[in-house]
């Protein structure tokens, strides 16, 4: 069977995940989320007390191991064997996510495996440098991307719904720093590949999002 790969890229809070998720099921093919393999480092960094943007992390990169499993269909990452799921899900570890993901060598140690797992069946994959630099022959690229203003309002209502109490000026603060870092960083940084079809999510529904995705992957 033809393998297919959808790269979907974008900031943080533009909906990848949702969409992405959606988007695999549809199609019956798995769903590979490659922020939480980089917030995995990060929890790694957190419980050693590395700081993420150290020449430190260099020196722990043979003692970690990212893998991912399905179990009834959702992505587990696991941290030298350990599922860490409901460790990584908070704006902590996000942030050091996107610190150490700056790291060329803890980028390079992820690429692998997030271009093993889409050479050995259909994916679709959500990151930052899907489109760009990990599966550059994708079948389908799209941008996802939205207002800072939207994106913040997305976030915000998240963390409520978990009963996470922020403000929604120091989480727009919070994103909009997570932007600059990802789109300026060295290597592989957040940017819409040339050949990716951009789609601004800040007033689409989900359903509408996901209509205009499966009407680019059917071209
Ligand atoms: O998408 P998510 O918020 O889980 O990603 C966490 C951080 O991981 C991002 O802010 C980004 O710095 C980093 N990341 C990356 N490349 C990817 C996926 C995530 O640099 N492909």
């Amino acid at each position: 069977m033809e393998i297919i790969n959808i790269a979907i890229d974008g900031p943080a809070g533009a909906g990848k995940s949702t969409i992405a998720k959606k988007i695999a099921k549809k199609l019956k093919i798995i769903y590979v989320d490659t922020g939480a393999m980089y917030r995995a480092f990060g929890l790694y960094c957190k419980r050693h007390n590395i700081k993420c943007s150290s020449d430190e992390v260099n020196s722990v990169l043979d003692k970690i191991d990212i893998s991912i499993d399905y179990v009834d269909g959702e992505q587990q990452v696991l941290l030298n064997n350990e599922n860490v799921n409901e460790f990584i899900r908070n704006e902590e570890i996000g942030n050091m996510a996107s610190e150490v993901s700056a790291n060329k060598n803890v980028r390079i140690k992820l690429v692998e495996l997030q271009r093993k797992l889409a050479k050995k069946q259909s994916v679709v994959m959500d990151g930052r440098d899907i489109g760009t630099y990990v599966l550059p022959e994708a079948t389908t690229k799209i941008y996802l991307t939205a207002s800072v203003d939207t994106r913040a309002k997305r976030r915000h209502m998240e963390l409520q719904k978990k009963g996470i109490i922020t403000d929604l000026q120091s989480t727009k603060d919070e994103i909009t720093n997570r932007d600059n870092r990802d789109m300026n960083r060295e290597f592989a940084p957040l940017k819409k590949a040339d050949d990716a079809i951009e789609i601004d999510t800040s007033h689409l529904s989900i359903d509408e999002v996901i209509n205009k995705v499966i009407s680019i992957i059917g071209k």
